[in-house]
């Protein structure tokens, strides 16, 4: 202020400009698994009811301590550490300790071992899926670790005496960071290490060699020497490695330490500078002589570790069903409490239309997500299941990875300029949001994959369309598109060009038969008209007149009181 002259304003007015208004209250902490009614529904329709006061207690976890932990896990990044402070090579990863936190969370919950531990009931897989699903909203980097835990025990399986030694840990519900010997630790993590420079998707082309210690043969020490391009997870306590052989590929299981204690050679070259993930860390890594088991035969590697693959498509699917889910959580919470031009956002009436049509998304991709770990639930018991698991999760994991990214852009876009901004979480999923799609195998060896499977064996084909045939009779729209698929898969023509089309297809198809054979007819019967057959403009909030955008807005997010 100029010396002598007065404003007339006094200290508290000049600050009256910084009061907070029109601004969301914080959404954490809530419950995020009563605040999801689609959820529910899909857990109590698939068989998963008996295990639902666990998933319930995990709710307010999900939606509470774990969105905190989740942002300081990934504020601080992983650090690669080679060497201890004499120079010793120890090949750490230092973790922030809220990565920790929610590690030894997610295990206590069962995240990555509820469906074994539960297996002989049905629907144990659907119950870990709805565990997954919640814990996967918070933060996802962790799930790499889990994922890769829970998917290992039917490759671990293929060999009693290693399965014996290793199940026990990989299901325990305690998680044990100490860098130390698996055998040595409460619980033991797992994760994979297939890809190489030269080859990913075609993993035939690995390089590392394994050569036998003694006469070789499943459960023999082998030496491991190559590269591996993509290791995540380094500090898990053992990894399933593709390796040559003689006879061709074979499956691995390393240890992080060798059997006589000492740091087994695997070298970690650096972590990978990543677009998302950032809580957990990604190496490029180099066996130098590491020592491993060999599971299964020499020369049966790919399709000993296909048991792992098949899982952890499944958890692609259901992480990127977990990051959509979020994203609407976010969004209409947003729109709850924001007003413009006189109204909430969630009463103007284009607004709805939006939230409306990304409330529908998600709803069918938890019914997918579902469904699918029904399928492999029951795969041991039932052929028909079994072939359903092997074709709907490579569909489920092409076009729900796929619509993650737009589905998360479209739900920044609600929030405005907030969505832009780290706190609302929504830039978090967005860049976790591709990953789903590319790893595990690209959308393209999906849809390659999905083809393969329904010309290479009938009862596949006879399990995906029976599945999408029970919805028969309701709504005219789906009957005849899955006419239209039956008839391009007989066409005779070379179809792999258009590979991508058709799975998207599928995928529309199976949520909808989903959906219709659920209670909510309005729903179901807007999905089909608003998926089958094309869509015109935008990508989401293009509903026409009629649909049910009230009930879709209703069963996304309670109102609070
Ligand atoms: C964050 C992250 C973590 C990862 N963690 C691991 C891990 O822990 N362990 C591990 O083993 N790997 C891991 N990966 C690697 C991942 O699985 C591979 O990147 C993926 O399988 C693709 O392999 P690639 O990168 O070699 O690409 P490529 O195989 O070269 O594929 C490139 C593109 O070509 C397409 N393509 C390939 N073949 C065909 C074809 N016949 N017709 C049409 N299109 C085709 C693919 O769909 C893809 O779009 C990770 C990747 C990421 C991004």
């Amino acid at each position: 202020m100029i010396s002598g002259v007065s404003s007339g304003m006094g200290t508290a007015d000049r600050f009256s400009t910084h009061r907070v208004e029109n601004q969301p209250p914080p959404l954490a902490p809530y419950d995020a698994y009563a605040t999801d009614l689609p959820l529910q529904e899909a857990l109590r329709r698939h068989g998963g009811t008996w295990a639902e006061p666990e998933i319930a207690a995990f709710g307010p976890i999900a939606g509470g301590e774990l969105m905190a932990l989740g942002f300081a896990a990934n504020e601080n990044k992983p650090k690669f550490r080679p060497f201890d402070q004499y120079g010793h090579r120890i090949d750490e990863v230092d973790f922030h300790p809220s990565y920790h936190r929610i590690m030894e969370i997610g295990i206590a919950h069962g995240v990555p071992s509820f469906a074994w531990r539960h297996e002989e009931r049905p629907g144990a897989h659907v119950a870990r899926a709805a565990l997954a699903y919640l814990h996967m909203q918070p933060e996802q980097g962790n799930n790499c670790p889990l994922t890769m835990t829970y998917a290992s025990v039917p490759v671990l399986r293929h060999h009693s005496g290693l399965a014996a030694e290793w199940v026990p840990r990989a299901t325990s519900t305690s998680y044990d960071q100490r860098s130390i010997p698996a055998w040595s630790k409460y619980g033991n993590t797992i994760g994979m290490a297939m890809t190489e420079k030269q080859g990913g998707s075609d993993v035939r082309r690995n390089t590392t060699r394994a050569n036998p210690l003694s006469a070789g043969g499943p459960g023999q020490l082998y030496e491991l020497v190559g590269h591996k391009w993509f290791m995540s997870a380094p500090m898990c306590d053992a990894f399933l490695v593709l390796a040559q052989t003689e006879a061709g590929p074979g499956c691995f299981l390393m240890p992080r330490f060798a059997p006589n204690g000492d740091l087994n050679a695997v070298r970690i070259q650096r972590l990978k500078d990543k677009l998302g993930d950032w809580s957990n860390a990604s190496a490029e890594v180099e066996l130098q002589g590491a020592v491993a088991w060999l599971i299964g035969e020499e020369g049966r590697g790919i399709a000993t570790i296909l048991a792992m693959v098949a899982l952890t498509r499944q958890d692609c699917l259901i992480g990127s069903s977990a990051i959509m889910r979020q994203a609407l959580v976010r969004a209409v919470h947003h729109a709850q409490y924001r007003t413009a031009f006189g109204k909430r956002l969630i009463e103007q009436p284009l607004m709805r239309n939006v939230l409306a049509d990304l409330s529908l998304e998600s709803e069918a991709a938890v019914a997918l997500s579902l469904r699918v770990a029904r399928a492999i639930d029951a795969s041991p018991r039932d052929v028909r299941e079994r072939a359903l698991a092997r074709v709907a999760t490579a569909i489920g994991k092409y076009y729900v990875c796929k619509r993650c990214p737009a589905f998360v852009n479209e739900a920044q876009e609600c929030l405005g300029g907030n969505g832009y901004i780290e706190e609302s979480i929504l830039p978090r999923l967005y860049r976790q949001a591709p990953v789903n799609s590319i790893w595990e195998g690209s959308g393209n060896i999906q849809c390659l994959d999905v083809l393969r499977a329904l010309s290479r064996s009938p009862e596949t084909r006879e399990a995906l369309f029976d599945e999408m045939n029970s919805a028969r009779g309701v709504n005219a729209v789906l009957d005849s598109e899955i006419e239209q698929l039956a008839g391009e898969l007989d066409s005779g023509e070379s179809i792999e060009p258009y590979a991508r089309r058709i799975v998207e297809r599928m995928a529309i198809a199976l949520q909808a038969s989903l959906l219709v054979r659920s209670d909510n007819s309005a729903i179901a019967a807007s999905f089909c008209e608003s998926r089958i057959g094309g869509r015109p403009g935008a990508f989401f909030g293009t509903f026409p007149p009629g649909a049910p955008i009230d009930q879709l807005i209703r069963r996304a997010f309670p109102e609070r009181d």
